[in-house]
């Protein structure tokens, strides 16, 4: 997506440790025009499937989430970040990696929320090393949902999330995909 990639070159920011920081437009500051493209052009992409919600997880994926959701005219329902399972069988749980953060969380989904009838697409931020979108599947996969798809801002190619869930023959769609960057330079290559 040419807008988001142009974006990305001018505010996008390479820190070390193959971080992108996107604070100004993405991830504190929000861009909400930006974001309504972002809606439209994942709208555009799935628009041969049926989806019932969209499901993502806490803190940055629920702002993009939300505003996707309102071209698909569908609930966005997200996967909390949580220290304390609760053992009364009323969630659906499992543990993520944070890539950011570099600790396990323990995530929950409400058994309300997800059930088998729906047709879930998965929409984040970020694509890294795929914990987090693989967390969010194993939440669906236990409610007995369907997974159409996964809808990604920023996929970082040189990272095998994305290979990992394409080998599973998950369809992943992400809007801009890094296939290289520089933390001395600030050089960012796209893959087209
Ligand atoms: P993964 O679980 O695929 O390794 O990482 C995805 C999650 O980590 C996303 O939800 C996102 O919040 C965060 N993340 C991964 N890489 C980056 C990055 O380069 N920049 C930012 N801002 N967040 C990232």
């Amino acid at each position: 997506m040419e807008l988001l990639e142009q974006r990305i070159i001018k505010d996008g920011i390479v820190k070390a440790g193959n971080v992108l920081k996107v604070d100004s437009f993405l991830n504190h500051q929000i861009d909400i025009d930006l974001m309504n493209e972002i809606g439209k052009e994942f709208k555009r992409i799935f628009a041969d499937v049926e989806i019932t919600k969209i499901f993502t997880i806490e803190a940055s994926g629920i702002a993009v989430a939300a505003i996707v959701a309102q071209y698909f005219n569908v609930p966005v329902v997200f996967a909390k970040k949580t220290q304390s399972i609760n053992l009364d069988g009323s969630v659906y749980s499992t543990k993520i990696q944070s890539f950011t953060h570099k600790r396990v969380y323990d995530v929950i989904v409400s058994k309300k929320y997800l059930s088998p009838d729906d047709k879930i697409l998965v929409v984040d931020d970020f694509l890294a090393n795929g914990c987090a979108a693989e967390g969010l599947i194993e939440l669906i996969n236990e409610s007995g949902a369907t997974l159409q798809g996964v809808g990604i801002i920023i996929e970082k190619g040189f990272q095998d999330g994305g290979k990992r869930l394409r080998e599973k023959g998950i369809r992943v769609e992400s809007l801009a995909i890094i296939d290289a960057m520089n933390d001395e330079t600030g050089e960012i290559k796209f893959r087209h």
